[in-house]
């Protein structure tokens, strides 16, 4: 699934060529695309509307449109978005590449643009999804969904410290909850633990100031290195150029299962947490402790 490096990968390429560009024609080919919208009501809400600015909010795509109102994608498991050029070639330096693959294949939507070129939305899998929002129904939509972005400023060591206090759930679960930090997923939460040291079944609520630091600081760099490699590109990950990225060959624990950690050589380990497989080293992880008022609050640590 593509998470934060991937989504802001696509926006960053398609942002040069589609702002400024009109949506001359809109056809939603898989009305699962516009649930629980109809394909015709998403249509005729894009169609013949301008892009004026593509923007992110976790993992959500966010093209504003000249009206006011915002065409949101959410890639989920397998989407992808092409920008196929007006004559169907590519020219070097251009973004608009033809995908390796086919992107007729799997295509939900096609929005055909006033200079001819095209943007393909293609989804094997059928969990993709577009909507039409107006400004204020688009932030209370987001707010009820999500929680701080990662790269932004808001992102600070005591907004982790506030958004983990009280938490028994183990730290893997606490950063793939958007409502936390928006934009993880379990490739990026892996390598941000690693990072930080500590192991994906500490409890959110047990970690010290030290630990909010590092775990902070951990989902930054895990995020930013993401980036810096295009995204990773495991499973059907490709960007709006058709390009896979290079995070997967950077991993440092995420599907290295016996391989030796890059920081001590022990080997990684592979566990389950809340039905996703989750790596890491059990020397250079540290597990926390609940935190002795919590377990006062839960009887002691005589019942366990
Ligand atoms: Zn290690």
């Amino acid at each position: 699934m593509p998470e934060l490096p991937e989504v802001e990968t696509i926006r960053r390429q398609l942002e040069p060529d589609l702002c400024g560009r009109r949506f001359e024609a809109v056809e939603v080919l898989d009305p699962y695309f516009a649930k629980p919208a109809s394909a015709g009501a998403l249509e005729s809400a894009a169609s013949g509307r301008s892009v004026i600015d593509v923007g992110r909010r976790g993992k959500y795509l966010v093209f504003e449109l000249d009206d006011g109102n915002s065409l949101v994608i959410h890639l989920r498991m397998t989407g992808s978005i092409t920008l196929l050029a007006p004559d169907g070639t590519a020219s070097p330096g251009d973004a608009r590449i033809h995908a390796p693959g086919d992107p007729e294949k799997h295509l939900k939507a096609r929005f055909t643009l006033d200079d001819g070129g095209e943007m393909l939305f293609a989804d094997p899998r059928r969990f993709g999804r577009g909507f039409i929002a107006g400004p204020e129904a688009l932030e209370a939509y987001f707010d009820s969904r999500l929680g701080v972005e990662p790269l932004s400023p808001d992102f600070t060591v005591e907004a982790m410290a506030a958004m983990s206090a009280g938490r028994t759930g183990p730290l893997k679960s606490f950063l793939l909850n958007q409502k936390g930090v928006a934009g993880v997923g379990n490739i990026y939460a892996d390598e941000a633990l690693f990072r930080a040291g500590l192991h994906p079944l500490s409890p959110g609520g047990s970690m010290k100031p030290e630990h909010h630091r590092a775990l902070r600081d951990g989902v930054v760099e895990a995020l930013q290195r993401g980036l810096d490699l295009g995204g990773a590109s495991i499973d059907d990950y490709r960007d709006a150029r058709g390009d896979t990225g290079s995070m997967q060959n950077e991993f440092l624990v995420h599907r290295r299962e016996g391989e030796a950690c890059p920081r001590c050589g022990e080997k990684i380990v592979r566990i389950v947490v809340g039905g996703r497989s989750t790596y890491f080293c059990p020397a250079c992880q540290k597990r926390l402790r609940r935190r002795p008022r919590r377990l006062a609050r839960q009887g002691g640590p005589g019942r366990s």
